[in-house]
């Protein structure tokens, strides 16, 4: 039995027909950038998500870059100033912070729930503290009562990495992530819960400056044609990927679902003495994008090999933190004494295993059979 990680061909062919016909519509309509597709899929998004606007662009690391700018061009935030961030996440976030020449301050995550302690922020803000920038990773609800009472008392701006965390609910307020703080960037890489057929991102927001500055920033830094108010770049949506948005942000909840029966497949059934899991969230604050396990005692590499020998793809998130990169090794921003174990413990015994909304049960089955015999 062969069970790759994550099978993209086999996600696409679960809603093939529609996504064909919607290709088509585009393709035979002749419209192919800034028009009703976006329109369309921004609309519903808003919607889904529980915000006022929707900015589709071009990735989801420009769209965490643009919330970023548009604060500075606000004059919210200038060059120099400071953004807590989560030191395990993808580097993109962190980019989106460099980029823009803020200043990422890294905080560690708990090992038991792998995402920012919240318990460590409030000893790193400082005057230059401008936003928190949180990161639902693996689709694990990342935000707490703490952190949203930290932002009020200390005037920070909550910006969101949701890139990994479509459909993730708070339960306190049943807000989903992307409503929450003040701004969010989302990806639709391919295979994010909701994926794109290329690359894909939007920025959300309820804040109406911030939704115009942001829109005008990924179409050349202009709001009216041939007149230019920012120097932007070019990161827009085209019409094909929006298209399929729309298509799939329909089936999100069930493909959401999916996901769900098989996370609680693999937390009922797994049982190997080398293997952890993080703690259990109330169902609806997981959107189960990955399902991390942690691999102690070395043992990670040598169970990611005997699983790919046994035909089962897993991946790890990831391998090299973003502090221990060759981009930002000898960037210490403000901390020469930059030390990070439960970040790099995690980078050490991460393990995700397959999940999606394509994976049978029976191949999960397979893939659990597999972990607890391995010794
Ligand atoms: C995928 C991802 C991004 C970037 O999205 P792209 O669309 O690939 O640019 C940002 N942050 C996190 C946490 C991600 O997983």
């Amino acid at each position: 039995m062969k069970i790759p990680f994550l099978s993209l061909k086999d996600v696409t062919a679960l809603h093939g027909v529609e996504i064909n016909e919607a290709v088509s519509r585009v393709v035979n309509n002749g419209w192919y950038l800034q028009g009703q597709e976006n329109e369309q899929f921004e609309e519903h998004y808003s919607k889904y998500i529980g915000c006022k606007y929707t900015i589709g662009c071009a990735n989801g690391l420009d769209a965490l870059i643009w919330i970023f700018r548009a604060y500075i061009e606000m004059g919210v935030m200038q060059p120099g100033d400071e953004i807590i961030v989560p030191a395990n996440t993808y580097i993109a976030t962190i980019l989106a912070i460099t980029e823009n020449n803020l200043i990422p301050v890294l905080v560690e995550p708990k090992v038991s729930t792998l995402e920012i302690d919240d318990s460590l922020i409030e000893a790193r803000i400082t005057p230059k503290t401008k936003a928190i920038a949180i990161v639902h990773l693996y689709g694990r609800m990342a935000i707490s009562p703490k952190i949203l009472e930290l932002c009020k008392m200390h005037h920070l701006k909550l910006v969101e990495d949701n890139a990994q965390a479509h459909g993730c609910i708070y339960a306190p307020t049943g807000q989903r992530t992307g409503s929450i703080g003040d701004a969010a960037g989302h990806s639709f890489y391919p295979g994010k819960n909701l994926g794109a057929l290329g690359d894909g991102g939007a920025v959300t927001t309820n804040d109406p400056d911030l939704a115009v500055a942001v829109r005008a920033l990924a179409n050349y830094g202009s709001q009216e044609k041939y007149v230019f108010k920012y120097t932007g770049r070019n990161s827009r949506l085209d019409e094909v990927q929006a298209a399929i948005l729309d298509v799939k942000l329909k089936y999100l909840e069930k493909d959401n679902q999916h996901r769900k029966a098989v996370a609680a497949y693999y937390i009922e059934h797994l049982d190997n003495m080398n293997v952890t899991l993080p703690d259990t969230l109330p169902m609806e604050q997981n959107a189960f994008h990955l399902f991390p396990i942690l691999v102690g005692e070395g043992k990670r590499d040598a169970l990611h090999d005997y699983l790919e020998r046994n035909g089962v793809g897993t991946v790890i998130h990831y391998p090299i933190p973003p502090h221990k990169q060759e981009c930002y090794v000898k960037e210490v921003w403000n901390n020469p004494q930059l030390s990070l174990p439960i970040t790099e413990k995690i980078a050490n015994e991460e393990l995700s295993l397959p999940i999606g909304p394509s994976i049978s049960l029976e191949e999960v089955a397979e893939v659990v059979r597999l972990i607890n015999d391995f010794v």
